[in-house]
Parts: structure tokens; sequence; C-alpha cells
């Protein structure tokens, strides 16, 4: 049996990797063979090639190199790439993950080839159809064989539009990456606070980086001036889309400011700096989810969540850009919040194990 994963962006290396450790754990003889193909929509070193360093993930069997490209065009070129790989490997499954341009090249890639598709993170909606991400879910679930939910709510969703076949609530493969390596985070934790002169609780960690909020600089530039005047310091690992924007723009943080504009952090240190910070800044999907699940209170720089559960738990809050709406979220969102129940929303950390015997049992059928 023959699986083909398509990923291209960071999220999707931390998701895929889960899978091939799922895969591992099967025993030797009954594994499939698990291919990756990295369409290159992520290609710079702190945001690739340091996943695959530090995550078990297999080398990529094929590399497209296909970044830096406006979205409609990059789709094109990913999808007819993809389709004389398909054509050639043959795959019994293709699993595509999450909601990026890598997502939906491989589902139509595949579909036109009638291979079936695994859609992991199957059932989100943000119901902003400016993000580019909520198409390619949309039409991603709607060409999916095997639609993989984080949780009920999205099960939910699916139904709604239609779609109750081959619908699974497995919970989340982010919980499961993120308790794989939480003895090794926590482990890490006070040399990581050391070297970047940081101590627990008293800074903030922030990132910025969803395509509907980098679409003109005067916004970022704003928010990160509102940031820069917090009375803690605010760690920003910042995103290769965002940085050039500002760069472009001119613009520079002022200096003696709180805020730390750093290059994006491999994966086990970035669950660092999300643990112990006093409260997480994010337009993330992912980090909003990590930081519900170290009991970090999450201020979303935007106006809607996927992960509408962490906002109902009351762990989240959706402030959108604006400096001072911002700053007083982060000076309102007291350590009482820290005391609130946090039930597993997205599952206890199985979502892997999950997926691959679901698959297994399928296509032995
Ligand atoms: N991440 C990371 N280093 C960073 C910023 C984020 O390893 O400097 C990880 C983060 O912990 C999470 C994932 O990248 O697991 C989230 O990816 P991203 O925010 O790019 O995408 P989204 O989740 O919004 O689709």
């Amino acid at each position: 049996m023959k699986w083909l994963s398509i990923v291209g962006a960071r999220p999707q290396f931390v998701k895929a990797a889960v899978i091939a450790q799922s895969i591992e754990c099967l025993e030797p003889g009954k594994r499939p063979v698990h291919r990756l193909v990295h369409t290159g929509q992520h290609f710079d070193r702190s945001m690739s090639a340091v996943f695959f360093r530090d995550l078990p993930l297999p080398k990529p069997a094929y590399r497209l190199g296909v970044g830096g490209l406006p979205p409609a065009v990059q789709l094109g070129r990913m999808t007819e790439r993809l389709d004389r790989i398909i054509d050639k490997e043959r795959p019994d499954a293709v699993i595509v993950y999450g909601d990026t341009t890598s997502t939906l090249a491989g589902a139509l890639a595949a579909a036109a080839r009638h291979r079936p598709v695994a859609h992991i993170e199957a059932g989100l909606r943000s119901f902003n159809r400016r993000m580019p991400e909520e198409t390619n879910r949309v039409l991603t679930d709607h060409a999916s064989t095997w639609l993989f939910c984080p949780s009920r709510h999205a099960a939910e969703q699916l139904a709604r539009e239609g779609i109750t076949r081959g619908v699974h609530v497995v919970g989340d493969v982010m919980v499961d990456a993120l308790r794989q390596s939480a003895a090794r985070v926590t482990a890490a934790g006070p040399a990581t606070l050391k070297r970047r002169g940081l101590s627990a609780r008293e800074y903030y960690l922030a990132t910025v980086h969803r395509a509907e909020n980098t679409e003109s600089a005067a916004p970022i530039a704003a928010l990160f001036q509102g940031l820069n005047q917090l009375e803690r310091p605010v760690v920003l690992p910042l995103h290769p889309r965002t940085r050039g924007l500002l760069e472009r723009a001119g613009w520079k943080p002022s200096r003696g400011g709180a805020l730390r504009v750093v290059n994006p952090v491999p994966y086990h240190e970035m669950l660092v700096l999300e643990q112990h910070a006093r409260s997480i800044l994010t337009d993330s999907g992912g980090v909003q989810k990590e930081a519900y699940f170290w009991g970090v209170p999450c201020v979303t720089l935007r106006r809607e969540t996927e992960w509408v559960e962490t906002v109902t738990a009351g762990w989240n809050r959706l402030v959108g850009l604006e400096p001072g709406a911002v700053r007083s979220a982060v000076a309102s969102f007291s350590e009482a919040v820290r005391s609130a129940r946090r039930p597993a929303l997205y599952g206890r950390g199985r979502a892997g194990d999950a997926i691959v015997r679901r698959l297994m049992k399928d296509l032995k059928n």
C-alpha cells in the first residue's frame, strides 16, 4: 500500500510528522509506503529545513520548488507537477493537511486522477472569504474521501454543507505533535529562556503572518509600534512575508522599546517560548491551539477564528489588529484566566493513530 503526503508550509511539516510517526508505530511488515512531496511553498531555511531536522519526517521523495509566486499561479504549477507525480506513483491515498495552496493543489490533482484524498483538519471555517485559506478548506473538503475533523464542531459544519460520508472526529494532530514533544520542551525551558534573556511569565510572544493581515504595511506597523510600548518584552519571531512587507515600507521599530524581532524559531524552541509566555498574541491557527494546550491566555489578532472552542472556553480573545484594543486586551487578560478549566477540546493526542488505523482499514476492504 502506498500513501502520498503533500506538504509545503510550516504547520504541514508538524502535522505530517505525526502521521509518519503513527506509521512507524505499525508492525514493520504492515506499514504502508509513505512518500512525501514538498511543494516548496515555504522555502526559507527557518520555515522548512529546520523542521526536517527536528521532526520525525521522511526525506521528501519529490521537491517541486514552487515558492514565491502569487497564489493562483502557484496553485496551477503545483497541480500540474503533482498530476505527473500522482500518475507515476499511483498512490492508494493522497493525504493533505490544513488549508494552504499546497493542500488544495494536492486535493485537485488527486481527484483529477481518481485517487482518494484524506484531508487532515477538515471542517474548519472562518466564514471569511477574504482569507485564501477559507477557499482552500471548503474546496478541499468537498473533494475529499476521508475528512478527519479535530472536533465535533468541525464535523457539524461539514454536515451543514451536506458532507456526512467519510467524516471522522479524531482530534487534532497538532495535539499529538505537542504531546510527543512536551517532555523535551519542558526540559529545555530554563536554558532556552536564559539564552534569550527572558524570565518565565515576564514576556509576551507574538506572531503575525496571515495574508489578510499583511495586505498593507500600515496596520501592522501601527500594531508593532503599539507592542513596542508594552511594559514587558514582546518576542516576535517574524514570518518572512511580514518581514518583507515591513522592509519594503522602510519600517523599523524604534530603539529601546519592548519589541524583540527575531527570525522564525525552530518548532521545539517555539513551544518553549509559548509555554512560558505571559500571554500570546497571534493570528496563527496553530499557535492559538498551542496556547490553549499550555494554558497560556491568547489574544488573537483577528476578528474571527476557526478554533472557536478556545474562545468559548475563555482562553482566547478575538481582538483584531487595532493597537489600542490589543494593548487593553493584553492588560485585562489577567492571571485569573489561567485558573479556568481547560477540557481536552481537540483530543488527547491520539489523532495520528486513529487516522492511520482508519485509512488502513478502509483501504484493505
Ligand atoms: N512555529 C514555529 N516557529 C515560529 C512560529 C511558529 O515553529 O517561529 C510553529 C508553531 O508552533 C505551530 C506552527 O508553526 O506549530 C504554526 O504555523 P503557522 O503559524 O505558520 O501556520 P497556521 O497554524 O496559522 O496555519
